[in-house]
């Protein structure tokens, strides 16, 4: 497989870690249901015993997204190659923080996906101790500042959801390791997909994605996936992963599989239609400002040209306006659908505050900027002038 490694993600995401299927020569991998594998003699297997512990549809999807995510590891060092699908994305989350012991301090990013904080906030820090540091790491001081030497695990999205702030993952990597080199760290790659960002390749020592969103990308499956880049690690989560048991099933492991399959084909068109979307926000009249880090407005539009291959569907703004001029913006769009989730071919429109972000405390969504006037757009991959027409529609409408 190390020739396949070395292919183009575009064809990747086609073929990493695929084989035809040894006993049919099945080209796709067929959902092997059984709960348990017989044995010829007692321990005698062919690498699979249980479900829980092994499953060859699962390995399949495993072994795809460590393709996809530039893991160095083979099946020579683990089964899937370091790589562990989970029953949600919350799942991962839960089975990685298992990797910490009671009391350990993690830095996270402050502007973290609602659940995620929910579970270290209202779950972790009372049933493990967790000792939480919450730092704005899209700014390596604050990050520096927070990173002490008996910080155990680093935890960052880039971008951010929903104020589309980036971290520099080499900088906080390199940071990290000098402060405290065996610190975990973990990069939430769930709103770039691997196609526009791969953090292993920056130093970091775990992706996880909620594959939910643009891995599927069909919103149709909820799950979660965990890469390792290192052997030894990789074996901890495989232990955890089976202790713990929170998997994706088989049928869910052949439905990612079959909608990654498109994800090069999606995120070319999920970055155009971004783009698109954010440039003629950024010029509207009833629109404050856009957060996109495709525009060279972005604060950090360089570390996005340095870091990333392409800014994906997300959009978020500020209408010049209050609640209710909000309100009647989503009532008035036709194809962006008020939902929660993002990433899938369907656009999506959701109000951060009152919707995906509610769990996060009123005082902390304001210090973030995740305020009534703030929309964010889930891209999809409809034609553009529809999308377009729809907004135009909407926002002259309020
Ligand atoms: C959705 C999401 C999660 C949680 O994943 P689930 O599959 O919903 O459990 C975690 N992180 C990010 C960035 C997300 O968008």
């Amino acid at each position: 497989m190390s020739s396949e490694r070395a292919s183009r993600i575009d064809t990747r995401v086609i073929h990493g870690g695929q084989r035809a299927e040894p006993v049919t020569g099945a080209v796709v991998p067929p959902i092997f249901t059984s709960a348990t594998f017989a044995q010829a003699a007692p321990g005698e297997h062919k690498g699979f015993e249980y479900s829980r512990s092994h499953n060859p549809t699962r390995y399949a999807f495993e072994r795809m997204m460590a393709s996809l995510e530039s893991s160095p590891l083979t099946e020579d060092d683990d089964p899937s190659c370091g790589t562990f699908a989970f029953a949600s994305g919350m799942a991962t989350m839960a089975t990685l923080l298992d990797l910490l012991a009671t009391g350990d301090r993690i830095v996270s990013m402050d502007d973290l996906y609602g659940g995620s904080r929910r579970l270290l906030s209202m779950v972790r820090e009372r049933s493990q101790g967790l000792d939480l540091a919450y730092a704005d790491l899209s700014d390596p001081e604050a990050f520096s500042a927070a990173m002490t030497p008996d910080t155990r695990m680093v935890w960052v999205e880039t971008p951010t959801n929903p104020m589309m702030k980036l971290a520099d993952l080499s900088a906080l990597a390199k940071i990290a390791r000098r402060k405290s080199p065996d610190a975990i760290l973990v990069c939430d790659n769930t709103f770039a997909s691997p196609v526009n960002q791969r953090p292993l390749e920056h130093g970091f020592d775990i992706v996880m994605h909620s594959t939910t969103k643009y891995v599927n990308g069909h919103s149709d499956v909820v799950g979660g996936v965990a890469v390792v880049k290192d052997a030894a690690l990789a074996a901890r989560v495989r232990f955890l992963q089976n202790a713990i048991g929170a998997v994706m099933n088989p049928f869910d492991a052949y439905l990612t599989l079959r909608g990654v399959k498109t994800l090069a084909v999606r995120m070319e068109r999920h970055n155009t239609n971004g783009l698109a979307i954010a440039r003629f926000l950024e010029q509207h009249p009833k629109v404050e400002r856009v957060l996109y880090p495709g525009l060279p407005s972005h604060p950090q539009h360089e570390l996005f040209q340095r870091q990333m291959d392409g800014a994906g569907g997300m959009v978020s703004f500020y209408l010049d306006g209050d609640l209710d001029r909000v309100k009647k913006l989503v009532a008035e769009l036709r194809v962006f659908q008020l939902a929660e989730s993002l990433g899938a071919i369907e656009s999506l429109v959701n109000h951060p505050a009152i919707m995906t972000h509610a769990s996060v405390p009123s005082e902390t969504r304001s210090a973030l900027g995740i305020t009534d006037s703030l929309v964010r757009l889930s891209v999809g991959i409809e034609h553009v002038e529809d999308l377009l027409a729809d907004l135009e529609g909407a926002l002259s409408a309020v």
